[in-house]
């Protein structure tokens, strides 16, 4: 298991020798240290990235996508290793790893490893007797800081469409799930990527974090994580006005309408907060559900909340592992003790799994809590849960339910149940947020823009939206003519 610093193509450890603790959230034990990276690491990184990065911006665009194309077979090759540590790491169940984070994290790859040599310039139509030209030319060197949240798919996300563009990049994942970056690491190592082109720095957001995004020689900062980071990485970005690019978090509305199909509905509802056990930016966190549907839907839901199987992540019969810490955990009991305070009503979970072999781990019972319109407005004032914890709330009309979507000063991935054509596409153009889904949930491909509006943040991770964000439009005049243009002459 890899545990040091990736720079300029060799693993090094901290140059003070300090190392962070990798906890197993499914029984609270030490998996390994990793290095710590402290400002000078960074540098170290950043200098590697700046060196590469014109040979890397000059190699032949096919000759980048050749590259992340060789990563993206590596890491299908690595598959039940990487689904393995990212498992032990993240608490997500083996059997979601193996067919969902390992493949997509490929796909994305090999989707920018196409994109490469497609990201195309454009001829103006100007006055005649010039010929005006734009490329689109790659930012520089870019900070890239992830989440714990879907750590290996977030190294495809990132790296994949500023490689392609010719960016080089320093990575750094969360201090709570670094294990499979690392991994990633070996994989560019393997696959013969230039020293400096991928740097991976582990290590701690107060820290490494804090220099990457403060840093006067880094051209751009990609963050994805929390909004509360998000605001500090814009503070620290003012020195040099780096880009910024920002994905934070979300609270989605998932309404379900008195026509939807009532067993697609509660499956869909149920995967949208249940998958990673609601760990999960575009996590489904709010139900609001029509009257004269809301007893027969939240019962069904009810009863396929309380069958979901918890368990050891590595046991392929797991459908919910632990949480990623002993604090998420906390948190998401605490909500459910705020709901019961506030006249709430627990209909499932809200507590942790009596099952002993559970005890040491940071598991949770999916939990569904039924709160009044007034209730979830205290609910809405606090920060995200992030966490197997879904509000159900009624509704009587379209337009409380639009205002009630609406109520959040997020703006991430909505999810509607409806038959009504007309009814959906008014909703999917009224509801204020980056992505919505349609009798479908959390649906994402690497051709398609994903990111959000408001305080979920600015700037698109995959398809063509993406390649622009890693892209400066240059603009270039050529005097075809070649005489003295017009306004030179008195
Ligand atoms: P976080 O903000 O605590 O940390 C995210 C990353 O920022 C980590 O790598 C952390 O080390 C680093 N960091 C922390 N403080 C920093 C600082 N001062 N300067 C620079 N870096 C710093 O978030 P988290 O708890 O790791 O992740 C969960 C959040 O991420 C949730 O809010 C979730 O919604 C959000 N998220 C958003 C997206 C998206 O695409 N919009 C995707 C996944 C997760």
């Amino acid at each position: 298991m890899q545990n040091q610093l990736f720079i300029d193509g060799r693993f090094v450890d901290a140059l003070d020798g300090e190392t962070l603790p990798v906890v197993n959230p499914h029984d609270g034990s030490l998996i390994t240290e990793v290095a710590a990276a402290s400002h000078l690491d960074v540098d170290v990184a950043i200098a590697a990235a700046r060196r590469a990065q014109p040979a890397w911006s000059r190699m032949a665009a096919s000759e980048r996508g050749r590259l992340l194309g060789r990563l993206a077979d590596a890491i299908e090759a690595d598959r039940e290793n990487l689904a393995g540590l990212e498992s032990r790491d993240t608490g997500h169940p083996i059997r979601h790893t193996r067919t969902l984070d390992v493949p997509r994290t490929a796909a994305c790859f090999r989707y920018f490893a196409g994109m490469a040599d497609k990201c195309e310039g454009s001829v103006i139509p100007v006055e005649t007797g010039f010929l005006n030209y734009v490329v689109r030319a790659p930012i520089g060197v870019v900070g890239q800081i992830a989440p714990w949240h879907f750590p290996l798919m977030f190294t495809g996300w990132k790296m994949g469409p500023a490689l392609a563009a010719g960016n080089t990049v320093v990575f750094k994942p969360s201090e709570l799930t670094p294990l499979s970056a690392l991994r990633v690491a070996e994989l560019v190592a393997e696959a013969g990527f230039p020293p400096g082109v991928v740097n991976i720095v582990t290590g701690d957001g107060n820290t490494a974090g804090q220099r990457l995004a403060n840093h006067p020689d880094v051209d751009k900062i990609a963050f994805a994580g929390s909004t509360v980071t998000g605001r500090r990485i814009v503070e620290a970005s003012r020195g040099n006005l780096k880009r910024v690019q920002l994905a934070l978090g979300g609270k989605g509305a998932n309404i379900v309408f008195e026509d939807a199909d009532l067993d697609a509905a509660v499956q869909g509802a149920a995967w949208a907060i249940f998958h990673h056990h609601g760990q999960a930016c575009i996590g489904g966190a709010r139900l609001i559900v029509h009257d004269r549907i809301a007893d027969a839907f939240l019962e069904r839901f009810a009863a396929l909340a309380r069958s979901i199987r918890l368990g050891n992540p590595m046991d392929p019969e797991t459908e919910m592992g632990p949480l990623i810490s002993a604090t998420h955990r906390h948190r998401i009991l605490h909500c459910a003790d705020i709901a019961r305070s506030q006249g709430g009503r627990v209909i499932a979970g809200g507590k942790a799994p009596d099952d002993a072999a559970l005890a040491n781990g940071f598991y949770v019972e999916p939990t569904l809590v039924e709160a009044q319109p007034q209730h979830r407005a205290a609910q809405e004032a606090q920060e995200e849960v992030s966490g197997p914890f879904v509000t159900v709330t009624r509704f009587c009309h379209d337009e409380q339910a639009l205002s009630m979507a609406n109520d959040t000063p997020h703006g991430l991935g909505s999810g509607l149940w409806t038959r009504d054509l007309s009814r959906a596409h008014r909703f999917a153009r009224d509801i204020r947020a980056g992505m919505c889904w349609i009798n479908c949930c959390k649906r994402v491909h690497p051709a398609s823009p994903f990111g959000g509006m408001g305080e979920s943040g600015h700037g698109r991770e995959m398809g063509f939206e993406a390649m622009r964000d890693y892209t400066e439009a240059r603009s270039v005049w050529i005097n075809v003519d070649a005489g003295i243009p017009p306004h030179f002459v008195r």
